[in-house]
């Protein structure tokens, strides 16, 4: 029995894949609305206004704060990043489960809002890895990737806030153990009231019948 979506929290050390998890998984399965987030750090080279993010000045990322248009935001290594408020209360009540790539601040507003939230995080087999990741990209300067792993190890501090680990070794494993944890997480007895609560009326009647 299908209700609301689920609203599902990826994190993960910056290079560890939760980028391209999340293309895989939104091309593999369907049912899936991933959010896009608003920013004021820059475009990297082939990131396209409104694909991977929305590309904010200060002053309009701070008005959007004001509007309380977002339903999270947190500053990340001298960036703001936050999140749309109306895409993702209009996917849930149509019933797709939104994911939100978010780092940790943000992860742990989005459960004092939405208890419900299903919190993964997503890390390399190890530091080592992380590290070739981060430079493989060839997305930032060396400066850039040395504040990240300083980042990251304060964000490995508060994984146990979360639901589940995914190491993302194998990508193609990684996708179906994310899309795994996230059909188990409808099978929970809290998100299928309407149905336990049928039953329980059927059952009641029955007694009454005999
Ligand atoms: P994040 O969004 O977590 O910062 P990205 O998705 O940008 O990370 O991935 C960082 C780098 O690692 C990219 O160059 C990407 O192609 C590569 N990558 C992602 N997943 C894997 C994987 N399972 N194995 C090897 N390389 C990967
Ligand atoms: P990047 O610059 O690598 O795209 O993202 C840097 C970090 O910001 C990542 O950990 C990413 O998950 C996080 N991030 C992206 N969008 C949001 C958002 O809307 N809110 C918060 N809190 N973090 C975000």
């Amino acid at each position: 029995m299908r209700n609301e979506g689920i609203l599902i929290v990826v994190s993960g050390f910056s290079g560890a894949g939760k980028g391209t998890l999340m293309k895989r998984l939104v091309e593999a399965y369907d049912g899936y609305a991933l959010s896009i987030s608003a920013t004021t750090r820059k475009p990297r080279p082939g990131e396209e206004e409104g694909r991977e993010y929305f590309f904010l000045s200060r002053e309009q990322f701070e008005k959007r704060i004001a509007d309380h248009a977002l339903i999270e935001h947190a500053e990340y290594c001298g960036n703001y990043y936050g999140t749309p408020r109306d895409y993702v209360e209009k996917e849930l009540s149509e019933g797709r489960d939104v994911i939100l790539e978010i780092e940790i601040q943000g992860a742990l507003k989005i459960k004092e809002q939405y208890p419900d939230a299903l919190l993964l995080f997503v890390s390399t087999p190890d530091a080592a890895e992380l590290r070739r990741r981060l430079s493989g990209r060839g997305t930032e300067t060396q400066e850039v990737i040395q504040k990240r792993l300083c980042r990251a190890a304060k964000e490995a501090g508060g994984i146990e806030a979360y639901d589940y680990i995914v190491i993302n070794d194998d990508l193609e494993t990684c996708v179906k153990e994310l899309h795994g944890i996230i059909r188990a997480a409808h099978h929970a007895p809290g998100r299928n009231e309407a149905f336990i609560e049928k039953m329980r009326r059927e059952l009641e009647g029955k007694q009454i019948e005999n």
